[in-house]
């Protein structure tokens, strides 16, 4: 028995996909408000959103939405992981780094919903974080809660 949902309560579950197209090999996409929209069409009181990228060459990042500072993020993820390592697997598909960043800065995100809003910080936006691109990408959104 699950007690966390409180008597008389069903517990609702809400999917989404979301498409979007990257520009360059490593790009940033806000998919904030997209995410904002979809909590706020469910209208669930309390649970949780999770953001996933089905991919094993992107990321989920959450940071602030300045043009500086998504530079520097840039930047550090190039200098992070970088190309040209002798990568066992850029034998295959000369993207080693893309998977390794992927990797470690994990594909997905979790919110918590609260009164219906998705609480979040002010300078907590959401971003698809591409390693690999320019391609056609995927983001699924789950929410889950009463
Ligand atoms: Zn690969």
């Amino acid at each position: 028995m699950n007690e966390r949902v409180p008597k008389g309560c069903t517990l609702k579950a809400h999917f989404k996909e979301i498409s979007l197209s990257t520009r360059k090999r490593l790009d940033l996409v806000d998919i904030t408000e997209q995410v904002q929209s979809f909590v706020d069409e469910c209208k669930i009181e309390s649970g949780i959103c999770l953001i996933n990228s089905p991919h094993s060459t992107t990321a989920i990042i959450v940071n602030e939405n300045e043009s500086g500072l998504k530079e520097d993020i840039l930047r550090k993820v190039q200098e992070e992981f970088f190309q040209g390592t002798d990568w066992q697997h850029d034998r295959v598909d000369n993207n080693a780094v893309a998977h390794l960043g992927s990797t470690f800065l994990g594909h997905s995100r979790m919110f918590p919903i609260r009164k219906g809003r998705l609480e979040r910080g002010p300078w907590q936006n959401i971003f698809f974080l591409e390693l690999d691109g320019p391609r056609s990408r995927r983001v699924l959104l789950e929410v889950i809660g009463v």
